[in-house]
């Protein structure tokens, strides 16, 4: 048996993190076992479901590197197939056509919740011959009596009394074909062998056994994925900030972290927290995802994007950055290669977008010294330093602005000073990038580069005079 999985979205809004949690789940199941991965786009619902949408599912599937081997299959394109599968449950007897008047419907269901009986259709059309040319619904005959069992991967064996499952509308009066059926024929259709989806579809899933059932179909295996909370415990939803693939994509993280995120959520093997795709395909086990519903934490996202951004090639952060930059309004080709500026900056980031704008400072003169590094470093005792240092840096030449000679500027001037190096690279540090952190001091000259480096520790000299004159 080849394995067979499925991705299925309502395309009536963004690729969410749940969603393409689920999603991986599939991928990785059907990769681990040789299989196959299909794609398909559930949008029969016609008033909910937009072009913007199946547009976004498709670009967060390929931003995250969700290679599917078939498909986007389009629910809307199979119609034909659905109601000629209605027609045959209808011919063999194993649905009927039910005009129950919407008053009735209403009627029973406030009687039984008045009993307080679980509300479903009573059966009645079950024998009745309904007019075809009328209006009314199809409904799949249930199986009166007897249990159907759903032996989740991952929450084991549910049993479903029979007694319990409505005979629910197959086809609705206006001839559309509803979730239930098109599911079920299009599983059995592609060959899907394993369901992997939320668990917010358990209660159909005993409908969709019956069915298949009904049209002598295989039943696949399924597992329930349990739902994401966010980090207040509430399912988690537009409310937490970004939920949407894409925005993480926008905020600047990369795709392998989201996706590492994404496989440890409800799933573990031993305390390996670190994953790439090859991995995750070589030992993810359904078997092993949690039963209970797992809480979404951007602090481990960010510590595993800066992981990511840290030991990712820098030329690749460096073409992802790019963006980034342009909407602090800087062009990367006015200064330092931006590689350069990834390989010394990158783990000091959780995101691109934090990644650019502690970077900003190598291409462009910052508005204003950070106030806390300014008052502590730029004090009227750093003033002798830094106006040494701006001789020293003058009298360089372009060709000598090298790491080993800028290194030696900076130890030279703490000696003649006599004061510890931190004294001297501290104010410096300000004094060029504007706050006391950044990379090594000389790896942070050259980024600033001669010029910057001379008209910065001007403003910086200004600042301390001005303090001096006001103290
Ligand atoms: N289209 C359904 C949804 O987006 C998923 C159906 C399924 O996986 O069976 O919730």
């Amino acid at each position: 048996m080849t394995v067979r999985t499925r991705f299925a979205p309502s395309p009536t809004g963004y690729l969410h993190v749940g969603g393409a949690r689920t999603a991986l789940f599939s991928y990785l199941f059907a990769r681990r076992h040789g299989g196959q991965f299909v794609l398909r786009i559930e949008d029969t619902d016609l008033e909910r479901s937009t072009e913007e949408s199946v547009n976004a599912i498709l670009e967060g599937m390929t931003w995250l590197g969700l290679e599917y081997d078939e498909g986007p299959f389009y629910q809307t394109q199979r119609f034909d197939r659905y109601n000629q599968v209605i027609d045959e449950l209808l011919d063999k007897g194993l649905a009927y056509r039910c005009d129950c008047p919407k008053e009735r419907l209403d009627k029973l269901r406030e009687d039984q919740m008045a009993r307080k009986v679980k509300p479903r259709y009573d059966g009645c059309c079950r024998n009745r011959q309904v007019d075809p040319d009328k209006p009314h619904v199809i409904r799949f005959k249930n199986p009166a009596d007897g249990v159907v069992v759903v032996d989740d991967m991952i929450r084991g064996r549910m049993p479903f009394n029979n007694a319990e499952l409505d005979d629910l509308i197959i086809r609705r009066s206006d001839g559309s074909p509803t979730y239930n059926l098109t599911v079920v024929v299009d599983d059995a259709d592609m060959g899907i062998t394993h369901v992997i989806r939320g668990d917010d579809h358990i209660n159909n899933t005993p409908r969709q056994i019956n069915i298949l059932r009904a049209l002598g179909r295989d039943v696949p295996q399924y597992a329930h994925v349990p739902m994401i909370l966010g980090d207040d415990g509430a399912r988690l939803s537009k409310r937490h900030g970004a939920v949407g693939v894409m925005s993480y994509r926008d905020q600047g993280y990369l795709p392998e972290a989201l996706l590492n995120y994404l496989v440890r959520l409800g799933w573990s093997h031993g305390d390996q927290e670190i994953f790439s795709l090859e991995e995750m395909v070589e030992l993810f086990d359904i078997g092993a995802v949690n039963k209970a519903a797992s809480a979404f934490n951007t602090d481990k996202l960010d510590w595993l994007n800066q992981h990511y951004l840290h030991h990712a090639e820098p030329s690749r952060i460096a073409r992802l950055l790019s963006p980034h930059m342009g909407r602090l309004g800087i062009d990367p080709s006015t200064g330092p290669e931006l590689a350069e500026v990834v390989k010394a900056q990158a783990a000091r980031a959780k995101t691109l977008a934090e990644l650019a704008e502690i970077s900003a400072f190598c291409y462009q003169d910052f508005e204003a010294f950070d106030e806390t590094s300014a008052k502590k470093h730029l004090r009227p005792v750093a003033r002798e330093a830094l106006e040494r240092l701006r001789a020293a840096f003058e009298m360089m030449a372009y060709e000598d602005w090298n790491p080993d000679d800028l290194k030696r500027v900076v130890e030279r001037v703490s000696e003649e000073l006599e004061v510890k190096m931190g004294k001297v690279a501290q104010p410096l540090r300000v004094a060029i990038v504007g706050r006391a952190a950044s990379p090594g001091i000389e790896e942070t000259l050259m980024l600033v580069g001669k010029e910057a480096t001379l008209r910065r520790i001007d403003k910086a000299l200004a600042y301390i005079a001005e303090r001096e004159g006001a103290a």
